[in-house]
């Protein structure tokens, strides 16, 4: 843990906590993959609205604009998907009539209706890419984790961002979750996120052990290219093709990466039993100075940020936190949260930031939002009491 300790209370930089929700937006629920269909959720009947509603309450109890990795390729209304190279198992002959019907605007409204519980974030059309007709994983990258010819990718994101609008999203996502963990970075302006930046991505969360690494990364967990911010994902807990999953915690890193399955009941009358289960654990392992939950997406990163690149010291009474290793990139710059464990109420001057909020719980664990003034690379909390 990062902290510093004085005789009765105890400062830290918590660690970060963000859920991200991985294979949502299918509406058949089967793994198609034993038979050249994508990997979908394995789930035991077809998607519906309660399944989202569930992903609400999920936002809801954790206080956080949760990230869904959508694949939208079930949401094509007009087939013009068939026009896409590569994007669906049935190439020329697509037709999606069988995802066509009242569900879809249902849906659609209530992702816009709880637009502030949820980030709608990149993940694919049909994760996977069909070459001659043949499935391969996946779809913006190779088995091998190199990327597929530009042009391609463009095309795909094109299409990615037609989805969108054919369904009343507004905007394109500030985050990638590459699908199956295939992925590259390190190749600066011929990379993936030079093409992802262009269409307005900022974020992306992937495994690092499992990229292609053209150079290294520039700390074992965090680095960035072109503009845009990556995290380590970290291991999922729960396998992806398991549904209705009991709570399980596997000491994540900055991510956990859960599947839409994993957090859903065959039967969806009894999705919140699942949710519930997960977020009381979510809640209890975060409560402590170690961890924090990340309010969303860009808290996140910037957490991370401060967690992996600040230095901090003790000065007698004082805190002294040291920035300059934070890069000046917009992802990873502006206010992070520090968390005190104070046997009694303690003053506090901060010197360098501005105290953006300031509560307490109960059991007399203070959390700090903290914003660095502009330019200033060092901190200093006196505390007293
Ligand atoms: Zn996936």
């Amino acid at each position: 843990m990062k902290s510093v300790r004085f005789e009765h209370y105890e400062v830290s930089l918590p660690k970060p906590l963000f859920l991200v929700v991985e294979d949502v937006g299918w509406w058949q629920g089967y793994d198609g993959s034993e038979k050249n269909e994508p990997y979908r959720n394995n789930f035991p009947r077809r998607q519906c609205l309660a399944d989202y509603r569930a992903l609400a309450r999920l936002a809801e109890q954790l206080s956080m604009r949760i990230a869904l990795g959508m694949v939208l390729g079930e949401w094509d209304r007009t087939n013009f998907l068939k026009d896409v190279p590569g994007a669906t198992w049935m190439g020329a002959s697509w037709d999606n009539r069988i995802n066509q019907g009242p569900w879809l605007d249902e849906a659609a409204d209530y992702l816009q209706e709880k637009k502030e519980q949820f980030e709608i974030a990149l993940h694919g059309i049909c994760h996977e890419f069909w070459q001659d007709g043949r499935m391969q994983r996946s779809e913006f990258h190779d088995g091998e984790d190199k990327m597929r010819p530009k042009e391609l990718v463009r095309r795909h994101l094109d299409a990615y961002a037609t989805l969108l609008d054919q369904n009343g999203f507004k905007g394109f996502p500030r985050l990638f979750i590459p699908p199956a963990l295939h992925h590259s970075f390190g190749n600066g302006k011929d990379s993936i996120q030079a093409v992802l930046h262009d269409y307005g991505i900022e974020y992306v969360t992937t495994r690092f052990s499992r990229a292609r690494r053209y150079s290294e990364p520039i700390h074992p967990k965090l680095t960035w290219e072109c503009g845009v911010g990556i995290l380590e994902r970290g291991l999922s807990p729960v396998d992806w093709d398991v549904p209705a999953s009991l709570p399980v915690w596997n000491e994540p890193g900055l991510i956990l990466p859960l599947h839409w399955g994993n957090l859903l009941h065959p039967d969806p009358d009894s999705n919140a039993e699942v949710i519930d289960s997960w977020t009381s654990m979510i809640l209890e392992k975060t409560r402590g100075i170690e961890r924090i939950l990340s309010e969303d997406l860009a808290s996140c990163w910037r957490q991370a940020a401060a967690f992996f690149l600040a230095r901090m010291s003790r000065e007698d009474r004082k805190v002294c936190l040291d920035l300059r290793d934070i890069p000046d990139q917009a992802c990873f710059s502006g206010a992070f949260f520090l968390k005190i464990r104070e046997e009694k109420p303690v003053d506090i001057t901060c010197i360098g930031a501005e105290i953006l909020l300031d509560t307490v719980t109960p059991d007399r664990i203070r959390t700090l939002k903290l914003l660095p003034e502009k330019g200033r690379q060092e901190i200093v909390l006196a505390v007293s009491g």
